[in-house]
């Protein structure tokens, strides 16, 4: 992977080169939150932020949008427009998201939607420090080395630029007097530095490696499922900001005239009611601690055993919005302490 330097005071000209290169969206505070917006003025953007309200997402499987037109004389696909989106500032976590979101929908079956805008995305990361609520360390997402165009660690003076794709290197090479590949011994030790005090700054860690087993064993205990299913409120946060959580639904719109139909597709959740309701008005999940079930089944032990990692990757969205505290790190911290004390029954 090439790497350049890019002194401070050259980022905002870097930044200028991206504008001119597509619409340009990066991470914005709005009130209580951050979300990455469409960027018109420079200085609304921020980069010492910890997470958006949602990840990237948005930009390949919008939370709403059109999908298919229909008319007498037959119906047309609404694939989305050629045009080049940047999105600067992503972290490592929201990266590797974005890698899951794709073994999804650029699979076997490809998802013409899904591609298209992946197709006009730019994905230009930016490193960052946790919280407590970040558990992208048990995830193994805390680091990244693909999966982006151009990924920036910041440091005292200068920043490291990683090359991640040839869309990345493009854009350095159309302003190549911004960017230096002399890298010396001291800016290596920086780097170094840096990487060590942010290892050393994560606060929580989850056994997610244990899940799998975990969860299959204590499958059928259902009080302990209870215990969140009694307090969930079917909100559906959890799955609109987790940026791995990709389930969605349609509707036909007959428009006024009665002659044509617009076919929308809207992100879903299976934590919401009637998600799992079928045709004759049966519902395979009538209660939360069912729903609640497939949500973290699938995320820490199904997504496993096809794709070996978790459909998790430690964000910390769900444990940050939740309002009642139900989150993956409650969930396994809960589902670990009760197999605790099991063993030290069996010990007495
Ligand atoms: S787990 Fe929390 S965020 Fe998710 S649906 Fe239940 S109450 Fe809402
Ligand atoms: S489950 Fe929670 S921590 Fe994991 S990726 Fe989703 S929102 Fe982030």
């Amino acid at each position: 992977m090439k790497t350049y330097k890019l002194m401070k005071e050259d980022f905002p000209q870097f930044l200028s080169l991206l504008q001119e290169k597509g619409n340009l969206y990066g991470p914005v505070k709005s009130k209580n939150h951050y979300s990455f917006e469409k960027i018109d003025d420079l200085s609304k953007l921020t980069f010492n932020y910890t997470r958006t309200l949602m990840g990237l997402k948005k930009f390949v499987t919008p939370p709403r949008y059109k999908v298919k037109h229909f008319d007498k004389s037959g119906s047309e696909d609404i694939i989305p427009e050629n045009e080049t989106n940047i999105v600067i500032g992503a972290h490592p976590c929201d990266i590797h998201a974005m890698k899951i979101l794709d073994k999804l929908f650029l699979g076997q079956i490809k998802d013409p939607y899904y591609k298209k805008r992946r197709e006009n995305l730019v994905i230009v990361g930016h490193s960052c420090m946790p919280d407590e609520n970040c558990l992208c360390t048990s995830t193994g997402t805390d680091m990244v080395s693909d999966g982006f165009d151009l990924f920036l660690t910041e440091l005292q003076d200068f920043y490291l630029v990683w090359v991640g794709s040839s869309k990345g290197l493009f854009i350095i090479m159309s302003s190549e007097d911004l960017f230096s590949e002399k890298i010396d011994m001291c800016d290596i030790a920086e780097y170094t530095t840096w990487q060590e005090n942010r290892q050393n700054s994560f606060k929580t860690t989850i056994p997610f490696h244990l899940m799998p087993d975990i969860i299959h064993l204590i499958y059928e205990k259902d009080e302990l499922w209870n215990q969140f299913g009694e307090k969930c409120l079917s909100c559906g946060t959890c799955s609109l900001v987790c940026p791995t959580c990709n389930c969605f639904n349609v509707e036909d719109k007959i428009l006024i005239n009665a002659d044509e139909v617009v076919r929308e597709r809207m992100l879903d959740s299976c934590t919401l009611p009637y998600y799992s309701v079928v045709a004759g008005d049966h519902d395979f999940r009538p209660d939360r601690t069912k729903r609640l079930k497939l949500y973290y089944t699938h995320k820490l032990k199904e997504y496993i055993g096809k794709w070996g990692q978790p459909a998790c990757v430690g964000c910390g969205r769900c444990v940050t919005y939740c309002p009642v505290g139900i989150n993956v790190k409650t969930v396994s911290n809960a589902f670990y302490e009760a197999i605790q004390c099991v063993r030290e029954v069996k010990k007495i």
